[in-house]
């Protein structure tokens, strides 16, 4: 212990240090030529902004110079990648949005998940023969749209934290939508284009493959119904699309998917504001969303399971590293699938999840030696919880007819979403990963007003019983994972991703690259990262060495043949007042420091 406190205290020293890390791992190695290993890094003092795409983050950066704060700059950056990258998120899906308000030093939670309308109903993705809808339909169906949540979050964020109008950080937006500001189709958006076309109703069509056309690189991107929805909400304020013309529009659109939703359910939706998770390593604390995200106690139980393996002794790339990791995810997993829901409708116990025993316990069954976890049962961490259960449902997923759980194919755990993080000149911080699910989610987009509808409902358990099954008005169990980790009480980093399941893998990663091998954050984001859940299959990233991969196939472990590229981190350090920015080189993300 003595040793990872200096450690961190190095660690943290370092944090900053924007060196690139070159592989030392030759190609032919790894078996994969694209690289991890490119981050782009910024500094400055006056303020951060990390995004995915650039002209998001010039949007943000402009919001700051201009006076705004971080909780201004991140709503803009919002509106203007609902725009530059329409298939990532937007005002037609939801997320989580980590807030740290510096002068209260206190850190805040906007939950603006999607939620099931009122007339959802747990068999809604069953067949006539009670048999769960193959996922490639189930994520196009009416049925999969979420009330959204994204428009809500803005206006509250502003109203309790901001410092401009909703009016004015729209502007951007409506301006890279309609043309004004010219938006050009860059390489990733041609290929996700390609990829999803297929799902794409007649608006979305017109839009993204017009006259049959999919849009290439170089393309220019307008988007005038977009431009008009905005212009609309700029003028009529957020209850044009709660309750106006816009949500009568969204709800005749999902129920014309056989959705059900209604004006009313767009009427009552709010987000929720809430502290969210803690767990700690060493003398970090981690602060990361709590239930209906399973992303904080399950990185808090990963961190509990893993702090006493002091992985510091071995190498980051090496068997030993990979082997402990692996088996830990297998039994984090395990119970995130047994116990975990949205947090309003279903008792989780997540004191007993995280009790010092019971992890204990849980760590025993790690074998240093040999594979033996993947598919392990979960464990009775209500043993461990202090008093009774105190909501209506306890069930586990093993006492119900959800028991024979779905082996989910990997591509379907992967999601895809967007992160993106700002600071200012105050000491405030946003770190925000906003969905529409997959990319396009549903594939419908509201015609005539220009923005695609999520499919975060088929995060939910297709089969009915156990904490996720689909309820009205419940949130959908997620993995997202916003996170500021925090150091003798000041905040040391920001960090999330998106990548559905995997996010949890990533950001923990990255915590520990920082935390436990002392790697700057620049160096921490490159870092190749692997994957495992309940299920045997270990996925990982390109320089994973290949001499590491034959050593856990020899454990035991059912290594991916190929690899394949996990997240997609934004992150921001900060050290005596000054910021770090990395934007991860996964995808085309961008930084500014001011
Ligand atoms: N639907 C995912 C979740 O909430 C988020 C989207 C993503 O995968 O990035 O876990």
């Amino acid at each position: 212990m003595t040793y990872r406190r200096t450690f961190l205290k190095g660690s943290a020293a370092t944090l900053g240090a924007s060196t690139l890390p070159v592989s030392a791992v030759r190609a032919s190695e790894t078996g994969a030529d694209r690289s991890e290993q490119q981050v782009r890094t910024d500094t400055g003092s006056d303020g951060m902004v990390s995004t995915v795409h650039p002209r998001a983050t010039e949007v943000g950066a402009d919001v700051l110079r201009t006076g705004g704060n971080a909780i201004d700059a991140a709503v803009a950056a919002q509106f203007a990648l609902n725009v530059v990258q329409p298939h990532g998120s937007g005002i037609g899906g939801g997320g989580f949005m980590l807030v740290y308000i510096a002068e209260e030093d206190e850190l805040y939670s906007i939950d603006n998940r999607e939620r099931a309308p009122l007339g959802a109903t747990p068999e809604m993705f069953l067949d006539d023969a009670g048999e769960p809808i193959p996922f490639k339909e189930r994520i196009t169906l009416g049925e999969a749209v979420g009330v959204p949540g994204t428009l809500r979050a803005c206006d509250v964020a502003l109203k309790r934290f901001g410092t401009c109008e909703l009016s004015e950080l729209i502007t951007p937006g409506i301006e890279l939508a309609s043309g004004e500001c010219s938006v050009t189709v860059d390489e990733h958006l041609a290929s996700v284009i390609e990829a999803e076309r297929e799902k794409f109703n007649d608006a979305a069509r017109s839009v993204f493959v017009p006259d049959g056309e999919p849009l290439q690189a170089g393309d220019e991107l307008v988007q005038p119904a977009l431009a008009d929805t905005f212009r609309q909400i700029r003028a009529d304020g957020i209850g044009s699309f709660y309750t106006g013309e816009i949500a009568t529009a969204t709800a005749d659109a999902v129920q014309k998917h056989g959705g059900s939703m209604t004006v009313d359910d767009l009427a009552r939706y709010n987000v929720t504001i809430d502290h969210p998770d803690a767990g700690e390593y060493g003398d970090l604390t981690v602060r990361t969303q709590s239930l209906p995200s399973s992303g904080g106690l399950t990185i808090a139980q990963l961190l509990a399971l893993l702090e006493a393996f002091d992985l510091g002794q071995y190498e980051r790339r090496s068997a030993e590293t990979y082997h402990r990791l692996i088996e830990a995810f297998h039994l984090a997993y395990a119970d995130r699938g047994e116990y975990m829901g949205d947090k309003a409708l279903v008792d989780a116990p997540w004191q007993g999840l995280l009790d010092a025993e019971y992890v204990d316990q849980r760590r025993s069954l790690i074998d240093p030696d040999s594979a033996e976890l993947a598919g392990a049962d979960p464990g009775d961490p209500w043993a461990y919880q202090p008093g009774d259960p105190y909501r209506v449902s306890t069930r586990k997923r093993s006492e119900t007819d959800g028991s024979k759980r779905l082996k989910s194919p990997f591509q379907s755990d992967l999601g895809q979403t967007t992160h993106f993080t700002t600071a200012d000149s105050e000491g405030n911080l946003v770190s925000w990963t906003s969905t529409i699910e997959q990319f396009f989610g549903t594939g419908i987009m509201v015609p005539e007003h220009g923005f695609m509808l999520n499919n975060e409902l088929t995060d939910f358990d297709a089969k009915p019983g156990g904490p996720n099954q689909v309820e009205p008005t419940k949130r959908p169990l997620s993995s997202t994972s916003p996170t500021i980790v925090f150091k003798d009480g000041e905040p040391l980093m920001t960090i999330g991703s998106p990548g559905g399941k995997t996010i949890i893998t990533t950001i923990l990663q990255v915590i520990l690259n920082v935390a436990e091998f002392g790697m700057s954050l620049p160096d921490a984001v490159a870092e190749p990262r692997i994957y495992a859940d309940v299920d045997p299959a270990v996925v990982w990233e390109g320089t994973v060495p290949a001499t590491a991969r034959r050593q856990l196939g020899r454990l035991g472990h059912d290594i991916e043949e190929t690899a394949t590229p996990l997240g997609n981190v934004q992150a921001i350090a900060v050290r005596d007042e000054e910021y770090f920015g990395v934007a991860d080189g996964r995808r085309d993300g961008s930084v500014i420091g001011l």
